[in-house]
């Protein structure tokens, strides 16, 4: 079982999972180039893909989907309005073109689609489950809803979004209406709220979450880490043990080998 996060963040998002012997790819929100090169170094051939699922139609979700599909004939699964919102997708080839409704079996891989709230055509997360395990994506989520909260509980591995520290982008470069759009409730989470949830949600030992997702202009890194952390410890919550946070890049894979 794997995960590597090829790449996550505004300028483009693309994560593979591996389960059940199944090779799932979530999102293609950077090049088809970049999407084989960043398979390709972690081992795996972009053309032994299982299917792509595509969380919503938002270009950096979706950047590399035309040109890969036309070298890589995979299956791609997405909401239909989710299609219909994506430029050009009548040039996709039919096969590739699969529409996405309430559960998908990838093989022994049960997918779950949830619904989030932002501001696209019909914008999800998914659960992934195979055996035991349960593996959740939750990116691009302007708040936490009970769904969402519901979706992440009992998570073995989260990929969560901590798209900014509320500071930073108050003060930061942007204009004022986006700004506004990303702290609204159909915008993007905060390093504050992906640490609270992560304290609220019921939860078995040894979480793993990847936090994901990060502006560059309005969040760095260590700082999603601390904030998360910190909030994680002063409701209880041992790091390291409890909870394991792992860092995504924008331009590099972050990856985890079981
Ligand atoms: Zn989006
Ligand atoms: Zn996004």
């Amino acid at each position: 079982m794997q995960v590597h996060i090829l790449a996550s963040g505004s300028t483009g998002n693309a994560a593979l999972v591996e389960l059940g012997g199944k090779k799932i790819l979530i999102d293609a929100g950077i090049s088809a180039r970049r999407i084989e090169r960043g398979l390709a170094g972690v081992g795996i051939h972009a053309a032994d893909l299982d299917g792509v699922l595509i969380t919503h139609e938002h270009s950096d979700h979706v950047r590399g989907i035309q040109v890969f599909t036309k070298k890589f004939r995979v299956p791609v699964y997405a909401r239909p309005a989710t299609w219909a919102g994506i430029p050009g997708y009548e040039q996709i080839p039919g096969v590739c073109r699969q529409e996405l409704g309430e559960a998908l079996d990838i093989g022994p891989v049960k997918i779950v689609p949830f619904p989030t709230s932002h501001d696209a055509n019909d914008p999800i997360g998914f659960c992934l489950h195979y055996k035991h395990l349960k593996w959740v994506l939750a990116t691009d989520l302007g708040e936490i809803t009970n769904m969402t909260a519901e979706a992440l509980a009992y998570a073995d591995l989260v990929i969560l979004e901590s798209n900014h520290d509320p500071e930073m982008l108050r003060n930061g470069p942007y204009p004022a209406f986006l700004k506004q759009r990303i702290r609204s409730r159909q915008g993007h989470l905060s390093n504050h709220e992906a640490g609270q949830i992560l304290s609220q949600i019921a939860r078995r030992p040894l979480m793993q979450v990847f936090l994901a997702h990060l502006s560059q202009q309005n969040n760095h890194p260590e700082l999603a880490e601390k904030t998360v952390a910190d909030i994680l410890r002063r409701n209880g919550c041992g790091v390291g043990e409890d909870i394991i946070l792992r860092r995504t890049y924008p331009d590099r894979t972050s990856s985890l080998v079981f």
